[in-house]
């Protein structure tokens, strides 16, 4: 089963070691099952998620008519940003265990 991670800007950045996200998510670059624009819609009010794969998950909707959206960036396919989000998933594992175990 794909197990997903809601992560933040901040841990964008750390994955592609810089802090242009919006162009590392290619946000300006989605299609739309509405619109039909080819890869020429932005993605908005979208939530970001990190999947057990290192890859990158955004949900969000179609800036033009607000269409739900997905896109997918393969950042475990890449050595550099695969070794990034693997610390990334493992931290945040980490930190969620730390919770539960506090909860009991
Ligand atoms: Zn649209």
């Amino acid at each position: 089963m794909k197990k997903m991670l809601p992560i933040s800007i901040d841990d964008v950045s750390f994955i592609f070691g810089n802090n242009n996200y919006e162009a590392n998510l290619q946000i300006n670059a989605c299609y739309c099952t509405k619109c039909q624009n080819g890869y020429k819609n932005t993605i908005t009010n979208y939530t970001i998620f990190l999947n057990n794969l290192l890859d990158i998950q955004l949900n969000g909707f179609c800036g033009a008519c607000y269409q739900t959206m997905g896109r997918y960036i393969e950042t475990g396919e890449d050595p550099i940003t695969a070794m990034n989000a693997e610390a990334i998933w493992e931290t945040h594992i980490t930190l969620q265990e730390l919770k539960i175990k506090k909860e009991d």
